[in-house]
């Protein structure tokens, strides 16, 4: 156990030949390390290494430490320690060590000793002071956050497709949006122990991509945009977050085609509902089929209505209008080859005597 309590040199991670040149620069380092604005655990270590270093780099004090402690005598020192030692001397001038063994006055001694310590403590003091400020000029640049206007977060524009019927029940879509957030590693503080943070590379926050649950209304028009206020990119320093805007794009159906409030679409019929008429579905965008009935002898490409089932937009309803078109099956049973033939031996009217 140390008189003094502390053993110094292993504070400052240094052993007891250390110069006391050398020491400025340990301390700068760990100061860096740990001061309070940069490190908020760092203060208990702060105030002992500048209690180390106040001691050691004081020769007078480090002296009577050293002596109190037995690392003055025990100290291996470098061969040129004796130059060192002189010149460290004639900088400051005078010690109390020295002047115990000079012929000098108590009173001058105390004068000494006196201009000595102001000389000390204004050296440790514009040294603190220059550190101190390198590191506001430091804090002011990592707590820029805080001192800087709100900045409002950009919006972000995106594009979704639906289905025709999506477009008319409403439907919800997962939308991947590129979202900025504070880094998870410096908490936006750019730098770890003075080196730029590894996972934001120093700018504080990260790209992620973030998948957002949106609600697409029904009767949604193609081309519409939506805005969702607030999922655009986060505002800094309490600045509001943008807006979230999706551009709606109703994809072509395979059956429907849309025309103003109208469905449109093209249904397959056979000769013989052609012939005989007779109900027909046909499917609807509601979920639900709807009966077409056809009349005897409907012929290819005429056109029917069903009235009520189409779009509805501006409190009006749209029809579906049904073109039909009389298709023959790729396979016919020779039965119904037979039964066409005797079909035409039976017709005697020719289809193409007016045509000139
Ligand atoms: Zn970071």
């Amino acid at each position: 156990m140390l008189k003094s309590g502390k053993n110094y040199y292993e504070i400052l991670g240094v052993t007891p030949d250390i110069e006391t040149a050398q020491l400025k620069a340990v301390y700068r380092r760990l100061a860096r390390k740990f001061h309070p604005d940069i490190n908020p655990d760092g203060e208990k270590m702060f105030k002992d290494i500048t209690e180390a270093y106040e001691v050691l780099c004081d020769e007078t004090k480090r002296r009577q430490y050293d002596t109190l402690n037995g690392f003055f005598k025990s100290a291996k020192k470098p061969e040129n320690s004796g130059e060192t030692y002189r010149k460290t001397f004639r900088k400051a001038t005078e010690s109390s060590f020295q002047t115990k063994s000079s012929s000098k006055t108590s009173k001058h001694q105390d004068e000494i000793k006196f201009k000595n310590s102001t000389k000390d403590e204004k050296f440790f003091t514009e040294m603190i002071n220059d550190i101190i400020d390198g590191f506001s000029k430091t804090s002011k640049k990592k707590h820029t956050k805080k001192e800087e206007k709100p900045v409002n977060g950009a919006d972000i524009y995106t594009d979704v497709s639906i289905s025709l019927k999506e477009s008319i029940s409403g439907t919800h879509k997962i939308v991947n949006v590129m979202q900025t957030c504070v880094c998870p590693k410096c908490r936006g503080r750019k730098f770890i122990n003075d080196s730029k943070c590894s996972e934001c590379e120093g700018k504080g926050e990260i790209i992620t991509h973030q998948k957002i649950n949106v609600t697409i209304p029904a009767k949604v028009k193609d081309g519409a945009k939506l805005r969702l206020p607030g999922e655009g990119k986060k505002g800094i320093n309490g600045g509001k977050n943008g807006d979230l805007y999706l551009k709606i794009t109703i994809l072509p159906d395979s059956f429907f085609s849309v025309d103003g409030n109208d469905l449109t679409c093209e249904v397959p019929i056979s000769p013989f509902e052609a012939v005989l008429g007779g109900d027909i579905e046909i499917p609807s965008l509601n979920g639900g089929n709807v009966l077409l009935t056809l009349p005897e002898k409907t012929k290819s490409g005429q056109v029917f209505r069903i009235s009520g089932k189409g779009l509805k937009k501006n409190n009006l309803v749209g029809d579906i209008i049904v073109t039909v078109r009389i298709q023959i099956p790729d396979e016919i049973s020779d039965e119904e080859i037979n039964l066409y033939r005797k079909l035409k031996n039976l017709s005697g009217k020719n289809l193409r005597e007016n045509l000139i």
